[in-house]
């Protein structure tokens, strides 16, 4: 494929050759973001597009704003890789995946600059009007894949976002101290928490027992909706911050 008219107005496109149909009769209803990874935007943009790389991504989105279209919206990009949401495991067929140029953990992580999480926001927009997804589905890869993924990062701002309209957001509980469940806890309260955990959309099982896999989507949850404190220990803050969610529209 040379070329496609872009989903979103404005776009730039490149083509990536790493994508396939969605598979079944699966259409986007979830917004995936993520970070690039990699020292410099030209070098992901570069990667996204390279056959032996065997990843894409429907978007880029460069540090100064600019918008770069990889695969079509309809297509299935290669973006999510082992996942889990709500049960379904092939987030690929049924998620919009947009790549933030951001050098990542690794690298120094710097936070995000205002002109592209302004683009970021916009591009969200348009995704979720042209498929009516539901604002509790813009995800982190690293909610979709705790343990394995931990982009786009806390310092990624859903606050800004969720402002936009962009996004299911709380503001988080204060931290205060006090008694937290922590790995190695088992009992009714460790199996409230995975079950909570569970009616969001993470893939943890309910087993009663604090073991790793918990910890590690406690983890995830606190990346993303409590980032001042990311420990893995449910501590008050994070059990009232995740009910609070559970709650609100
Ligand atoms: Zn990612």
């Amino acid at each position: 494929m040379s070329g496609f008219t872009p989903d979103a107005p404005g776009a730039e496109v490149r083509v990536s050759p790493n994508f396939g149909p969605r598979r079944e009769t699966l259409v986007p209803d979830m917004i995936v973001l993520h970070y690039t990874g990699m020292a410099t935007g030209a070098g992901a943009e570069a990667w996204l597009c390279d056959p032996a790389s065997e990843v894409s991504s429907h978007y880029l989105v460069h540090e100064d704003g600019r918008v770069v279209q990889m695969v079509r919206e309809s297509d299935r990009a290669w973006h999510a890789g082992k996942s889990s949401w709500f049960g379904r495991t092939d987030i690929n067929s049924c998620s919009v995946g947009m790549e933030i140029v951001n050098p990542g953990h690794s690298l120094g992580y710097p936070g995000f600059p205002r002109r592209q999480i302004e683009a970021v926001i916009e591009l969200c927009k348009g995704i979720a009007a042209r498929h009516a997804i539901p604002a509790r589905r813009v995800l982190a890869h690293s909610d979709v894949a705790p343990g394995r993924k931990i982009d786009p990062g806390e310092k990624f701002p859903w606050r800004q976002l969720f402002a936009a309209g962009v996004g299911h957001l709380v503001v988080a509980s204060p931290i205060r101290g006090g008694p937290a469940l922590r790995q190695g806890d088992t009992g009714p309260a460790v199996e409230t928490l995975q079950s909570m955990l569970g009616l969001y959309g993470y893939g943890v099982e309910i087993s009663g027992i604090f073991d790793q896999q918990t910890r590690i989507v406690v983890e995830a949850f606190q990346r993303h909706f409590r980032p001042r404190l990311v420990d893995g220990q449910a501590d008050g803050s994070t059990l009232r911050t995740l009910e609070r969610l559970l709650a609100s529209k």
